[in-house]
């Protein structure tokens, strides 16, 4: 079979790029090719109830499928250059800003309307942080929530669904070049394009470190975030949560001088498992029907280690952690911050008694014995400066998850159209290490698929 474009994955830089191919060029003959399945197939077997953790499917629905990493995310899309990936380096800020404006609108006009926009800009929390040692980074954000991103993947596939054609269930194994462009392999299945576009995601990152070897494709890797998932009762946080529904708020340590920064914050939200190539690590999410709503608000706060020569593998470093915390609680750990700051294991006990409900059923432990004393310690400082901004947040009942990482796919070298040194293969979102977003990883598919029409 002959396509004009193959994509590689079906997350939101794959999804965008599709839709940003049909509406510029109609008569494109195009393939999505995705490993995991449709969306409605997607169902995670974790009900709480006869599956209570994660039983490691062959394809984790929670990672893969329609929709991507993205499909049962909490649905903040943050416009902003300050986080979320360095897209603006190769395009430019201005750019880079105008098409997260246009995934917005696309968003909305797919299901998004009446969700809430909020923005940082002009608030007097930026004074009370920094007041207390902490900086509040510039943001808008788009919150859809777990429910409303659901159906504006059903309706940009209800959209799309005739004009281009998606093959679920179908991991793609290898990507050889030809004098005319590229050949994609699948089981014993081979298609042919002009241009490729690979958007695999962060579950990709191990097949996608293969190809860019098999190419010979340039890439840097160096960098790891490690920490925990904080819960607690989400009044704690509601003067924050309410007019920013999400803050990032960045703390540098007295202790160490490293930043250890808030990360993917879920007002009202629960506490999810995340599995990365087997490796099962912490996550949360938050539903934007009131009705759907927990009592508990949860983020993370995250640690980023950057490692020098010759140490070449910063996510082997965050597997290894993570593999601690599997191999203690075999899967997630909970611990009471209360128990943390006295040095003792979480029991059920104990965990029974407390003021804060655990949203997930993880199994109580002692995250000093798997996450290393720099990384702890900075955990613990910035709980104490969140403290002074959102008085309770460092109680002894605040419940810690561990561990979080936040895996970085190695950086592969790119040009400025985000095409590799290999004419016609385009790399976007996180699987080009380039984005670590909703709606950088979208606005790279819009970007490379202007690229390829405007050719
Ligand atoms: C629980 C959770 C909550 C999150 N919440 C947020 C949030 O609120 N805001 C935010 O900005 N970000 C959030 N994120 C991160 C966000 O989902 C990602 O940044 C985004 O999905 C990246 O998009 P992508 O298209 O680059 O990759 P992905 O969404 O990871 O999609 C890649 C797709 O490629 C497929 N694939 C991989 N390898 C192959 C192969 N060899 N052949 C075929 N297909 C393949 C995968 O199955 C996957 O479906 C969250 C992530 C998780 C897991």
């Amino acid at each position: 079979m002959n396509y004009d474009v193959i994509i590689v994955g079906a997350g939101p830089g794959g999804i965008f790029a599709s839709y940003e191919l049909v509406k510029q060029n109609s008569n494109l003959k195009i393939a999505v090719f995705e490993a995991g399945h449709a969306l409605d197939k997607r169902k995670c077997p974790i009900d709480g109830d006869k599956v209570k953790s994660c039983i490691k499917c062959k394809s984790c629905s929670i990672m893969s499928g329609f929709g991507g990493a993205g499909a049962f995310s909490d649905g903040k899309y943050n416009l902003t250059n300050d986080f979320g990936g360095t897209l603006y380096e190769y395009i430019g800020k201005k750019e880079a800003m105008d098409l997260m404006q246009y995934v917005d609108e696309i968003n909305i006009t797919h299901g998004g309307e009446g969700t809430k926009m909020y923005s940082t800009a002009g608030t007097s929390l930026k004074k009370v942080c920094m007041q207390n040692k902490l900086k509040l980074l510039d943001a808008s954000v788009r919150h859809l929530g777990t429910d409303i991103n659901y159906i504006v993947l059903e309706n940009l596939y209800a959209e799309l669904k005739d004009k281009v054609e998606f093959h679920f269930d179908t991991p793609i194994e290898h990507i050889e070049k030809t004098d005319t462009g590229y050949i994609v392999k699948t089981g014993d299945s081979s298609f042919a394009c002009e241009k490729c576009i690979v958007s695999v995601g962060r579950s990709g990152s191990k097949w996608m470190e293969s190809v860019c070897k098999e190419l010979d494709i340039p890439t840097k890797s160096n960098r790891v975030d490690i920490g925990v998932r904080v819960e607690l009762p989400a009044v704690i946080f509601s003067d924050l949560t309410d007019e920013l529904y999400e803050s990032k708020i960045v703390y540098r340590t007295e202790k160490f001088e490293d930043n250890v920064r808030t990360f993917c914050m879920n007002p009202y939200g629960s506490v999810v498992n995340e599995n990365t190539n087997g490796i099962v690590t912490v996550n949360g999410h938050s539903f934007e029907n009131p009705e759907m709503r927990t009592d508990n608000t949860n983020f993370a706060l995250l640690v980023a280690k950057h490692f020098s020569e010759p140490f070449k593998d910063s996510n082997g470093y965050g597997e290894s952690i993570a593999r601690l915390s599997n191999m203690l609680g075999g899967g997630v750990i909970v611990q009471r911050f209360g128990d943390l700051v006295r040095g003792r294991r979480s029991n059920q006990k104990r965990l029974s008694e407390n003021m804060v409900v655990p949203t997930l059923a993880a199994t109580p432990g002692d995250l000093s014995l798997v996450l290393p004393k720099r990384i702890l310690d900075g955990i613990v400082e910035m709980i104490y400066a969140l403290d002074k901004i959102a008085p309770g947040t460092a109680n002894d009942d605040t419940l810690l998850y561990g561990v979080e990482v936040k895996f970085y796919n190695m950086e592969v070298e790119l040009d400025e159209n985000l095409e590799s040194k290999h004419k016609g293969l385009y790399i976007i979102g996180d699987g080009s290490g380039v984005t670590h977003s909703l709606s950088h990883a979208s606005a790279s598919g819009v970007y490379v698929a202007r690229k390829i029409t405007e050719a």
